[in-house]
Formats: C-alpha cells, structure tokens, sequence
C-alpha cells in the first residue's frame, strides 16, 4: 500500500440500502481490499443471509462453516468464525451461511436483540483499522444490528431512476438508531455506483444526489464495468482479478478518499488515479 493515514479508533461502516442490486456487496468487498491495498487491518462482516460477499472473497461458507449466524444467535465469538481473505494480506471475512435467513425471526425473542453485533465486534480483540457491513436489502433485525454495531453509514446509489427511492425509509431508521440506541450513528459516505458518464440520466441522478445531501457524496463515483460484475465468479474483488481496471482504480480512490476524510484531510481531487 501507499501508506494512507489509519485511523485512530477502528471506523465501522455500515453498507446499507434496502434496495436490491445498488452495489452494496460490490462496494463492501472492493472498499475492503482497496483500504487493506493501501495497508489497512480490515474485516468484511457478511450479514446478508446470500453470502455474496463470502462468496466474492473467496471464503468458504457453506452450511457447516461457522459464521456471523452462530455470532448473532448463539453468542460465539466473532474470532471463532473469522476466516483470512487469502490473496489480500491484512482482509478479513465474518462470512454469512444461508442459516442467516432465519435470525431475523430467531432474534426477535433474544435478549439485546439489536445490540449482539456490536457487542460481538466490542469483544473481538484483533486490532482492526476498519469493519464493513454488508446489510441485506431490507431494514430488519439484521440491518439495525449493523445500525447499532457500527458509527458511520455508506450508502452506495445506483445512478439509476428512483435513485432516491425508498432512501427516505432508510434515513429514518437511522435516526431512530441514533435517537435511542447509537447516539453516534450518521450518514457520512455516499457512493455513486454504475455509473455511465455518457448518459444525461447518469448526470442528472448524481446532480440530485450531490444537491440532496452535499459533503456526504464521495468525488469518485464507480463507473459501470464489466470486469467489476466478473471479479466476484472467480472469488476475487477486481483489486486482484484486474488491477488497471476503470472499476479497480475508481474503488481504490474511493478509498483513499474516505480514509483522508477520516483523518479531516481534504481530499485533492487532482491527485485522482495515481494511487495504483
Ligand atoms: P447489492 O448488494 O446492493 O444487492 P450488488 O453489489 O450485488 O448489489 O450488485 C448488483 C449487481 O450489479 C451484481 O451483479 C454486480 O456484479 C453488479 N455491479 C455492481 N456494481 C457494478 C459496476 N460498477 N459495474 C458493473 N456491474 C456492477
Ligand atoms: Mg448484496
């Protein structure tokens, strides 16, 4: 890596949209292994029952594998189920098995239903500069444990029609985490995803969205590409599957940008693409 700034305090951020197909596991796993390129400790928690994130690392999660089930069910420990990510040093994957699928009803009767994530990662005991968290898409059990466990929220926007769609639901769960459970939580990345410089729809959604919410919005956008959809069918983000790529340089920029923004450093946007 380049030695960007670390953070002080490990930075866990929350990958959420309860919309399907916006890009959140493409983000979770590429910001992932871009922040540990750059020299960063990093752990992926695989919360969607799917285990796409899992499964684009690399990391064995079928039926038997321990994973952030037996973490959020039956109180193990999230050292128990931590598996290396093997061509990134410094990545790490919690990786989620299909019996996820029913801890969003096996939780509700649970003590500290909401809060068994964060008291999971508050236990774990390697040093770990950043966590990201793959919400399903929906904002059940599973999302609003990741909403107490973790400080900052990433949502990643499609440049799509209704790119705002449906945010407003998101927005108001946060504020309610915020309000009674995790006085720290806030909004604090956004990430333009699938982006298409040559339409006018791609343009004008990244106008609405740089207008709605400001300083929030990341400079870097992802742009769409081919290689980004493949990297995962071969168990590798596109960091690793191919590194000169549109896609790999924009992640590894979007996570260079945030880990400046961390440290309060402006980021220079002249400086674009001559990281990698
Ligand atoms: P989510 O986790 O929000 O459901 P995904 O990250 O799984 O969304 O992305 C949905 C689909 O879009 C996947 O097939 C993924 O490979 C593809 N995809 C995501 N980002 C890009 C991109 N920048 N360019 C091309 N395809 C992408
Ligand atoms: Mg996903």
């Amino acid at each position: 890596g380049e030695g960007l700034p670390r953070p002080e305090q490990t930075r866990v951020m929350v990958v959420a949209n309860q919309k399907g197909g916006v890009g959140k596991t493409t983000t979770t796993v590429n910001l992932a292994a871009s922040l540990a390129l750059h020299g960063a400790r990093v752990l992926v928690i695989d919360l969607d029952p799917q285990g796409n994130a899992s499964t684009a690392l690399g990391i064995d999660h079928h039926a038997e594998v321990p994973s952030i089930y037996d973490v959020l069910v039956d109180s193990k420990p999230l050292s128990d189920v931590v598996q290396p990510v093997t061509d990134v040093e410094g990545l790490f994957c919690a990786p989620a098995t299909i019996d996820l699928a029913g801890a969003e009803i096996e939780l509700v009767s649970l003590v500290a239903r909401e809060s068994r994530l964060q008291r999971a990662i508050q236990a774990y005991e390697q040093p770990l500069d950043y966590i990201l968290i793959d919400c399903p898409p929906s904002l059940g059990l599973l999302t609003v444990n990741a909403l107490v466990a973790g400080a900052e929220v990433l949502i990643p926007i499609q440049c799509e029609y209704y790119a705002l769609e449906g945010l407003g639901q998101l927005l108001r769960n946060v504020d309610l985490v915020r309000g009674h459970l995790n006085p720290n939580l806030h909004v604090s990345t956004i990430l333009l995803t699938m982006y298409d410089g040559r339409t006018r729809l791609a343009s004008q959604v990244a106008d609405e969205v740089r207008s709605h919410f400001g300083g929030e919005v990341l400079r870097t956008s992802i742009p769409r590409s081919v290689r980004i959809s493949e990297a995962p069918s071969y168990g590798q983000t596109v960091l690793t599957y191919d590194p000169g790529s549109s896609g790999a340089l924009s992640y590894f920029e979007a996570a260079r940008e945030i880990a400046l923004r961390g440290v309060g450093v402006r980021y220079d946007v002249q400086h674009a693409h001559t990281g990698a």
